[in-house]
């Protein structure tokens, strides 16, 4: 099982020496796999991750029957795609199989476009097993060297907790419109604390799974299903004396369901919660909202309550905004702009993560879209999969997701500027990257590269005076691995 490198560490792209990966996680998704895998007794796996060793220099690479490749989403199909090339050199390429979110839902032959002759594994066929839910990690992490271990429990690490989402938002790649299924939470968590005690560590930060924490709280819901995993949490964190802190993302009217319960909010807080995302698009404007197919016609006033309520009881509500589909307009771009302006003034606990749209991932329902399959941007993806790291979240738009120049500039120009201000509020929690682009294609106005220089001397002050609206993207490689990494 392979976890290939960061997408904006891949030492397999640019062939630079290996540098071990700035903020490392436990890979859970492919030793989740792995488990399943070997508890069937269908193989015998071994982790491989690239964030913390480099594959050039694996020993006996070659000696494996066949080869799992995890791909999380759109732009980890990038580096997935550079461990599936280095491996297609040395073995037959039917033996190495691509799984996970990314790629799952390509169709056949856009699949074999970018990995040919490999096989595409989709999850279905694991969480099908009869005890899909209930597989734990203990064998899959006393494989791991306590040096690899203390790493990972160094670092955020991803905790289970459940999967699915009842709604169906047009731009989400996520398991969408199906119920909320749970994860054994507390048997992680268990697993994570007991090896976080043998070797010293006090404390873990916690990243939960859910798609929207509190959708149980929803008409129709099962709350003691959230209760039930939250109790556990804090049986396990206090039976270990391991401090523990989590965060989540959630709707906002979820959110506002659940803390109705002053006994909710308190089990919250004691079982380490510090933060909570929240889904902020298309909440300055109503058709906006529609056109996402968000059902929230009541976004806006819902997330001012759920910040204000975060706010007075110690929570940081994180602004999660997506913008620049279709449909937005210079206007609502304003109104977006002002949105977000008036949730970081207003709370100041709050911090932004803007993401400039993607319409088009693999896995959600615009990537079916007639007029998508067979455009030039698409056939682009296909033939340069490099390209797919243009469809990170963060990443700033460009021309495969906004193909034409006047949208592409002016989305990056408020893009540039909402994360400007939250720069200047020194709450950011998403930095912008560079996407690529073929000489001559612009992705920013003057105006807006003098902005963003402005940001990028935060993080990178050598390069922000060299910086101009037609060199930007040549600097995609040190700008982009400068950043803090999304989490
Ligand atoms: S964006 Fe959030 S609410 Fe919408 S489908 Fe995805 S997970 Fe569910």
């Amino acid at each position: 099982m392979i976890h290939p490198p960061y997408v904006h560490d891949n030492y397999l792209a640019e062939g630079t020496p290996f540098v071990m990966d700035r903020q490392p996680f436990l890979p859970v998704a492919p030793m989740y796999a792995a488990e399943l895998l070997e508890r069937h007794g269908i193989a015998e796996p071994v982790l491989f991750d690239c964030q913390l060793h480099d594959l050039r220099e694996a020993p006996g690479v070659e000696d494996f029957d066949s080869y799992g490749v995890a791909c999380m989403g759109a732009q980890n199909i990038t580096p997935a795609v550079h461990v599936y090339r280095h491996l297609a050199e040395r073995v037959d390429p039917a033996r190495i199989h691509v799984g996970g979110q990314g790629v799952e839902r390509l169709s056949q032959e856009e699949f074999e476009r970018i990995f040919p002759g490999a096989r595409k594994t989709d999850r279905n066929a694991l969480a099908q097993l009869p005890d899909a839910m209930d597989a734990g990690l203990e064998r899959q992490t006393a494989r791991l060297t306590d040096t690899d271990l203390r790493v990972y429990l160094g670092n955020e690490m991803t905790l289970p907790f459940s999967q699915g989402c009842l709604f169906g938002c047009s731009f989400c790649g996520a398991q969408t419109k199906r119920r909320e299924s749970f994860f054994d939470t507390r048997a992680f968590l268990d697993l994570y604390c007991g090896h976080a005690q043998r070797l010293g560590i006090p404390s873990l930060y916690l990243y939960c799974t859910s798609l929207d924490f509190f959708q149980q709280a929803l008409p129709g819901g099962d709350l003691a299903q959230l209760t039930g995993r939250l109790e556990a949490v804090l049986e396990v964190s206090e039976r270990y004396g391991v401090d523990v802190g989590m965060h989540a993302l959630t709707r906002a009217d979820s959110y506002n369901a659940a803390m109705a319960s002053d006994e909710i909010r308190d089990l919250v807080r004691a079982a380490g919660f510090d933060r909570f995302g929240f889904g902020a698009d298309g909440a300055a404007s109503v058709a906006v909202l529609r056109a996402m197919r968000k059902h929230a016609d009541e976004l806006r006033s819902d997330l001012i309550h759920a910040f204000d309520h975060a706010e007075r009881n110690d929570f940081i509500p994180e602004i999660l905004y997506v913008f620049g589909i279709p449909e937005d307009t210079k206007d609502t771009l304003i109104e977006t702009r002002e949105l977000c302006g008036l949730l970081l003034e207003e709370f100041p606990n709050s911090e932004y993560r803007g993401f400039p749209a993607k319409n088009e991932i693999p896995g959600n329902s615009n990537w079916n879209r007639s007029g998508w399959r067979g455009s030039p941007a698409h056939t682009r993806l296909l033939d340069e999969p490099d390209l797919f790291l243009n469809l990170g979240f963060e990443t700033l738009a460009n021309d495969i997701s906004h193909d034409e120049p006047d949208k592409r500039l002016m989305v990056n120009r408020y893009a540039v500027d909402m994360s400007y201000r939250a720069h200047e509020l020194g709450r950011v929690r998403s930095y912008l990257t560079i996407p690529m682009a073929e000489q001559g294609t612009e992705i920013m106005d003057d105006e807006t590269t003098e902005r963003f220089s402005e940001i990028v001397a935060n993080y990178a002050p050598d390069l922000a005076p060299v910086l101009r609206k037609d060199n930007i993207t040549e600097h995609r490689v040190a700008l982009n691995s400068a950043i803090p990494k999304d989490s």
